[in-house]
């Protein structure tokens, strides 16, 4: 038996048909007998969403920010009624959907008024996306007998309160993830944690940054002494380039957590760059999949680097670049 810490993305989380796809791949992993630490994104194109009803609101644009929360709640119950009968747990989980798009409502009318929002309300605002999303794929996840478990990271990330790029405070993290995650593991249930989102000591919301959501499981996949993190995507691995620039690009099928975290910082956007700073010095594996492709093994990302036949093993581009060049006398 081994303990996977999976990881979906906003794409693995951003239909009906997707959700279906990472229930398929949560359910077999356990039907072989293994235990998986569910964490999910928020649904595709949900977080920006959020990000532009503070603006909308910041602007007076009520209109706007009510039809951006119209949007995602029609998202969330699209899923809802495909996946779930009509049933008290669906009842139940529209009910915490509405409740939490209330909130977000409320901000927004906050935010209206005062005409302005600082980094500790964004993050409460982005936060609703991946409570939501956890919600529902823990209910999908039940729905096909799954004894999964929604847990919010607010009460298993505690960080500092630098908001929107958040770093976590490591004996609080750890200490908390053994009193609250690591027993509804050993009890066989399968927890559904929000990627992304933290909490202070007093409790106040953080995000990870951009992208975080891949540095939650890492997290999580650290302190539940997972035996590998499994980052599920809708590429199938880390790629030699961007296939929108270069459609010669291929799978790597393993690179070093080096030379990932060098991809990542120059700017592939496959990984966000602090994902395997958790794991490095347990040398636990981590494997790039796709969702859409769950038959194809990826990329695995380990200690050990393998010499490329070509040398360069992979180019990255990053855009909007200036290069400002000093002179004087020296
Ligand atoms: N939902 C967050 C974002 O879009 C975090 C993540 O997906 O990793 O940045
Ligand atoms: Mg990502």
């Amino acid at each position: 038996m081994a303990t996977y810490t999976m990881k979906f993305g906003g794409t693995s989380v951003g239909t009906p048909e997707s959700i279906a796809a990472v229930a398929d791949i949560v359910k077999s992993t356990l039907d072989e007998g293994h235990r998986v630490v569910v964490v999910v994104s928020a649904m595709g194109g949900v977080t920006d969403m959020l990000l532009r009803s503070m603006d909308a609101a910041r602007r007076g644009d009520k209109w706007e920010y009510q039809s951006l929360n119209d949007k995602i709640r029609h998202k969330h119950e699209e899923v809802a009624n495909l996946l779930l009968e009509p049933t008290p747990r669906r009842e139940k989980l529209l009910t915490s959907i509405t409740r939490l798009l209330d909130e977000h409502l409320q901000l927004c009318q906050a935010v209206n008024i005062l005409g302005e929002y600082t980094p500790r309300i964004t993050d409460s605002v982005v936060s609703f996306g991946e409570r939501m999303s956890s919600r529902l794929v823990a209910a999908v996840l039940q729905e096909r007998s799954v004894d999964a478990r929604q847990m919010d990271a607010t009460q298993l990330i505690v960080t500092d309160d630098n908001f929107q790029n958040a770093s976590p405070l490591w004996g609080r993290t750890r200490e908390e993830i053994a009193r609250h995650l690591i027993p509804t593991l050993s009890n066989g249930q399968t927890p559904v944690l929000t990627g992304f989102i933290g909490a202070t000591v007093n409790g106040t919301v953080t995000t990870l940054g951009r992208g975080g959501s891949d540095y939650s499981a890492a997290i999580f996949a650290a302190h539940s002494h997972s035996d590998e993190l499994v980052i599920w995507t809708d590429v199938n691995g880390v790629m030699t380039t961007d296939p929108r620039i270069d459609r010669r690009a291929k799978v790597l099928p393993s690179v070093s957590y080096a030379e990932v975290g060098e991809l990542a910082f120059y700017g592939a956007k496959v990984l966000h760059p602090k994902t395997v700073q958790p794991i490095v010095e347990m040398g636990m594996p981590v494997r790039v999949r796709n969702t859409f492709n769950p038959d194809f093994p990826g990329t695995l990302i380990t200690a050990r680097s393998e010499a490329a036949a070509t040398v360069i093993k992979a180019v990255t581009v990053v855009r909007s670049v200036s290069l400002l060049t000093v002179g004087g006398r020296g």
